[in-house]
């Protein structure tokens, strides 16, 4: 954030979107605090910060008569909370863009924070939309994009905005550094070896994932959903485990590969199985190989936990996307408790431990080990696209 700030209108996309309750309260207010910093430099610097961020999904959600759902999706939930964090009056407007919030804007003091109403009110957000970004840009002097979570979306308040900034006027945030800078350490001249945890539902979502570490990893550990597609893929009985029957050959494919480029891929050895998906239903410990017709693999077992957290102790750099198991419930959660266990450990012994994209983040927060890892991103899908090595629209955007 090379910018000067001083008596500058600053222009700052924030990812607020948060989880808020039914009385909507914010439940979890990561991607707020995550933002702290950004925004306390710039008043700092003598700026004044007007905010930008969407909550939600208003224009899917919209009431019978076809009107945003407002009451539902106004980031006005979040100034109380965002005022007691910044210790500053936030101050809001209910537009994004229009004659109210340009008054707003224009009559802001410095050392004064607004936050205008949720970008996805208006339909040119997700669209891209220049009109819409251009008045957006007649807020600020400056633009600063901080919304990681949101980076790897072309909208108008996320990438197009920054056109109506010259170079000298537009950068990324600290935390948009910070994320960039945590996945570039897994990415450029890694600490090796490299393992690489991959799990959660499918394999469909992950196959850039897993192509790309094919030229990055020394070992890839494959856990979760995904794994019963490479278990098919091997010959194995699968029983009712969610496999990708399309994804089979392509399973074959990546594991060929592996052998050939000299990249261990490690799947789990044995699972714990269930008769149904549930956490009520009966339960067993078996071979990933033999699962029984009728039963399902829902989190990897005792032998493989061991073996795989084996592997990641003696790891230098640590990349995890994606559960081993169905971790919501409480007896399929085992696998994905030992794997951030055994994350956390080899932290301490000094490796590098990235967490990003997907549930995995969840599974570290909600076991409290989030302060034992090195980084957990605040961005699934752009995270995960970051490291598949996409270039994102609101990365290429500020630079
Ligand atoms: P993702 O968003 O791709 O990281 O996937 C996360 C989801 O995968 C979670 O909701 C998990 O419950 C689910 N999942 C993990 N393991 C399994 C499994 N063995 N069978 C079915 N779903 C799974």
């Amino acid at each position: 954030m090379n910018l000067d700030f001083k008596n500058k209108k600053v222009l700052v996309r924030v990812d607020f979107n948060v989880p808020l309750n039914d009385k909507f309260k914010i439940t979890d207010d990561t991607r707020i605090k995550s933002a702290l910093p950004t925004i306390k430099k710039i008043l700092k610097d003598g700026g004044a910060v007007i905010l930008m961020s969407h909550l939600g999904r208003p224009q899917k959600k919209l009431n019978e008569d076809g009107s945003i759902n407002v009451k539902k999706f106004t980031l006005e939930h979040l100034v109380k909370h965002l005022s007691t964090k910044l210790k500053v009056k936030v101050k809001f407007c209910k537009e994004t863009v229009g004659k109210e919030a340009t008054k707003a804007a224009k009559s802001l003091k410095k050392g004064e924070v607004l936050l205008l109403e949720n970008t996805r009110f208006n339909k040119g957000e997700t669209k891209g939309d220049t009109k819409l970004a251009k008045e957006m840009s007649k807020h600020g002097d400056l633009y600063v994009n901080d919304a990681f979570g949101t980076a790897h979306r072309e909208h108008a308040s996320t990438a197009t905005v920054a056109k109506y900034f010259k170079k000298s006027e537009k950068s990324a945030g600290l935390l948009l550094q910070k994320e960039i800078e945590n996945a570039n350490r897994v990415l450029n001249n890694p600490a090796r070896p490299v393992t690489a945890i991959v799990g959660g539902a499918k394999v469909s979502d992950k196959i850039m994932l897993l192509e790309k570490l094919m030229n990055l990893a020394n070992n890839i550990i494959i856990g979760g959903g995904m794994a019963y597609t490479f278990i098919k893929a091997k010959g194995g009985l699968t029983g009712n485990s969610l496999v990708e029957e399309d994804k089979v050959k392509l399973a074959s494919r990546l594991l060929a590969k592996a052998k050939k480029k000299g990249v261990k891929i490690y799947l789990p050895k044995d699972s714990i199985i269930a008769d149904a998906f549930s956490d009520k239903a009966k339960k067993d410990t078996v071979y990933s190989m033999r699962i029984r017709k009728g039963w399902m693999g829902l989190d990897v077992g005792p032998k493989a936990q061991k073996e795989f957290a084996a592997v990641i102790e003696k790891s230098k750099t640590i990349l995890w996307n994606g559960p081993m198991g169905v971790f919501e419930m409480k007896p399929y959660a085992k696998g994905t408790m030992a794997i951030a266990k055994a994350v956390a450990k080899a932290t301490s012994k000094g490796a590098f431990s990235l967490v990003g994209g997907g549930d995995s983040v969840a599974a570290v927060n909600q076991m409290g080990l989030s302060d034992k890892v090195s980084y957990v991103s605040t961005g699934g899908g752009a995270m995960l696209e970051f490291l598949e090595g996409k270039e994102l629209p609101g990365i290429k955007a500020i630079n």
